[in-house]
């Protein structure tokens, strides 16, 4: 897969690790089937506590810098992942960043209104603006850019999730790190699973699987975000996008894509009982961090689906651990 004709800038430090979750599989004995447990630790990073979000960021931010940006503008909800890495990678590169923060999730608290990502967002000295959960964001970032445009600035607007289609090749350039590290580990992962929010990760996956000339079934999301139907649609169009950048002669199916929506729950940003579970085990266990609105949801999706043996006895299955970790803060009362 040819990407190098796409600029992108360093905000992570190389491949990222693969590792075998062995005391969290020794915890759960039998109820593991006989599944063989790894993660890819995509939640450490270099810049801004790491996360998801710094691949596709290399590449929006790639595209910027080409351009001679002089300001970036974001938009998601007031506690997203998105926005302070968007902060932190700007703070990085020298530009200037503006957030667009909806109300979108029902909680008042301290905890999730002043700490985790809003307070970090402040100290990588972004420029906030908070909106009613019903509102426009992008609409609004767009027609902010036009102003600070007239004033002679070089704005770029990245949307939700940082998921354009150059957003996704950061994990399309993720599906061929994959393949080559468990050629290297000699696995072959039965599945790849990811969280499912503004979908640019599982699209990305699955458009690099697809240009690797492999099954882009071996990525799997949990959608925390969008119904089940709405994300596996929206997931289709930006992985063919995806793949359309990097290679024209190329399609997917219209069934390549596998999303459950089954441990969303009541919705966006809601916690589960599941999530619950899957953060303290993989604490308890592992001294690992999956984080209550993304990673959490989607880990206890696969350990349900481990549990009722929905995969052979054998299969190497890998969970890519996405960060978030700052949501634990902002989510302090629900454990
Ligand atoms: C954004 C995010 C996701 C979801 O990635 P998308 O590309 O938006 O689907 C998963 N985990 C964490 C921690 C995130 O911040």
């Amino acid at each position: 897969m040819v990407l190098t004709r796409f600029p992108r800038v360093a905000l992570t430090d190389g491949p990222t690790p693969i590792r075998s979750l062995d005391r969290l599989s020794t915890h759960l004995g039998p109820e593991l089937n006989g599944v063989r447990l790894f993660v890819k630790r995509d939640d450490i990073g270099p810049v801004g506590l790491g996360g998801n979000k710094l691949r596709k960021l290399e590449f929006l931010l790639g595209q910027a810098l080409a351009e001679r940006a002089d300001t970036v503008i974001t938009v998601g909800a007031l506690q997203s992942n998105h926005a302070r890495l968007t902060a932190a990678s700007a703070a990085r590169m020298g530009l200037a960043c503006e957030l667009f923060l909806t109300r979108s999730v029902p909680r008042e608290d301290a905890d999730y209104t002043a700490n985790g990502n809003r307070l970090l967002q402040d100290l990588f000295g972004a420029h906030v603006h908070l909106l009613p959960g019903e509102a426009d964001s992008l609409a609004q970032a767009e027609a902010r850019a036009e102003e600070l445009r007239a004033e002679g600035r070089r704005v770029h607007v990245f949307p939700s999730g940082g998921s354009s289609p150059l957003g996704c090749l950061g994990y399309a350039a993720c599906a061929a790190e994959i393949l080559e590290q468990a050629a290297n580990l000699g696995l072959a992962f039965a599945r790849i699973v990811v969280p499912n929010g503004s979908s640019g990760t599982h699209a990305g996956l699955a458009a690099g699987l697809a240009a690797a000339g492999r099954d882009p079934h071996l990525a799997q999301s949990y959608t925390v975000l969008a119904p089940e139907p709405e994300a596996a649609a929206a997931t289709l169009a930006r992985a063919r996008d995806t793949l359309a950048l990097i290679d024209g002669s190329q399609t997917l199916a219209d069934d390549a894509i596998l999303v459950d929506g089954a441990h969303r729950g009541p919705g966006y940003g809601i916690p589960t009982e599941g999530m619950r579970e899957a953060v303290r085990l993989m604490a308890r266990t592992e001294g690992l961090l999956l984080d209550p609105v993304y990673s959490g949801k989607a880990f206890a999706g696969l350990l349900h689906d481990v549990r009722a043996g929905r995969y052979e006895r054998g299969a190497a299955v890998l969970f890519v651990m996405t960060g978030g970790v700052p949501g634990l803060f902002a989510y302090r009362s629900e454990f």
